[in-house]
């Protein structure tokens, strides 16, 4: 007998009808024989409306207040999926953040778990009880609720399946897995049955958007082998993210993920001395901005240009308190690009083969796409361009690493 967590996201709990046959998976689980807990998020759609109704009553409506609001979303879900199950003659009891004892750390709208206790689970789940827990929310220390950012119910999962020491996390979504990019731009991406832990963080960082990042952090950490797959079809496929094995290693990219939320800040004639970049860089970060690329240029008389990019949202209170510097430090100029795309190929064969960057960067020049920046790590290569080359961009790459299927 195994235990399973099971997640289900927005899309699989948006009306009664697909709560029922949610219900009915978990029940194929059990008679199975094995043992489930359940993780839901709110009814798609649910947190935006929630969010959306508190801007109208307050344009920047206070954060713990916030938690508070967005967290009902998930109750409705867990209890109206207790019935379901209730109704089909099975025992099931759902629970909030604070029932299960998921602690937080206080900062609202994007906390951290800090502790699973999950007693009130392992009480359930030893009475033959189906566990139906509430993702996306816990407590601080305070007792008050909080949130874990959006797409949070994955992190919930997870951590909820390393706290039970569970067999395996199951997220259910729209999609039946990870695919080697978007396949609404490269309608021959192919879904990857196994995906090593370090390179889903890569892709989800860069803009994947199928598991919320914290949530591949904590499986990785844990050790949870994690299944994504679709709760709109009842095919056993899907794709698993692991532990990196040999298999992987022989896969030189394994994806092309593309970020179009950046925008580039070039700061021109940089006095070129010790300090600038923490003054800058200190600044930035003070106001909780998140730096994502830089690239500084050698200097010339003294001078040097700095670029990095930023999250767009970000883009223009950046600029400010990029401005007033630029006066402090006397450089001549702050330029703002928006119109930028982060276009990325990731996978854990790049330790092992040479020539990757080479190909990425040929398969650009022959698509005439001029590369603004680049940055590199083991196992991912990124190359900011035009924000209008991001299909093209993407496409190109799909290709000339050979991860499509044959039409
Ligand atoms: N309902 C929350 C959101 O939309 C959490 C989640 O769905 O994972 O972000
Ligand atoms: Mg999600």
């Amino acid at each position: 007998m195994a235990l399973i967590v099971q997640k289900y996201g927005g899309t699989s709990v948006a009306s009664p009808e697909r709560i029922q046959a949610v219900a009915e998976r978990v029940i194929r689980t059990r008679k199975a024989g094995d043992q489930v807990v359940v993780v839901l998020s709110a009814m798609s759609g649910e947190t935006d409306r929630l969010l959306a109704l508190a801007h109208r009553v307050s344009p920047k409506p206070d954060e713990r207040e916030l938690d508070l609001l967005l967290s009902t979303g998930e109750r409705v879900t867990i209890a109206l999926l207790a019935m379901a199950l209730r109704e089909r003659g099975y025992a099931a009891r759902s629970f909030t953040g604070r029932q299960v004892g998921i602690v937080t750390d206080d900062v609202h709208t994007r906390a951290r778990i800090e502790r699973v206790a999950a007693d009130r689970v392992r009480d359930a789940l030893a009475e033959d009880v189906i566990p139906v827990v509430a993702g996306f929310q816990g407590i601080n220390e305070k007792s008050d609720v909080t949130t874990l950012g959006r797409g949070g119910s994955d992190t919930t999962a997870v951590a909820l399946a390393a706290a039970l020491k569970a067999d395996r996390c199951d997220i259910y979504t729209d999609v039946d897995g990870v695919y080697t990019t978007d396949p609404n731009i490269v309608p021959t991406a192919s879904r990857l049955d196994k995906i090593s832990y370090e390179e889903m963080l890569e892709m989800a960082s860069l803009g994947a958007k199928v598991l919320q990042t914290r949530s591949v952090e904590f499986a990785m950490k844990y050790l949870v082998p994690v299944r994504v797959l679709s709760s709109f079809t009842d095919a056993p496929t899907g794709t698993l993210v692991t532990k990196e094995d040999r298999d992987m290693e022989q896969v030189v990219v394994s994806g092309v993920t593309y970020d179009r939320n950046q925008a580039k800040i070039t700061l021109l004639g940089v006095p070129d001395r010790p300090g600038i970049a923490a003054r800058l860089f200190g600044g930035i970060a003070k106001e909780d901005i998140i730096v994502d690329m830089i690239i500084q240029n050698i200097s010339q008389e003294g001078l040097t240009d700095i670029s990095f990019t930023v999250p767009r949202a970000d883009a223009k209170k950046a600029v400010s308190l990029v401005s007033t510097l630029v006066r402090e430090i006397g450089a001549n100029d702050v330029q703002l690009t928006e119109d930028i795309a982060k276009v990325s190929i990731v996978g854990v064969g790049m330790r092992s083969h040479s020539g990757v960057a080479a190909t990425m960067f040929e398969t650009l020049a022959r698509e005439g796409i001029n590369i603004m920046m680049i940055s590199t790590s083991e196992i991912k290569i990124s190359c900011v361009v035009d924000a209008k080359y991001t299909e093209l961009a993407v496409r190109a790459l799909h290709e000339a690493f050979e991860l499509g299927t044959p039409a």
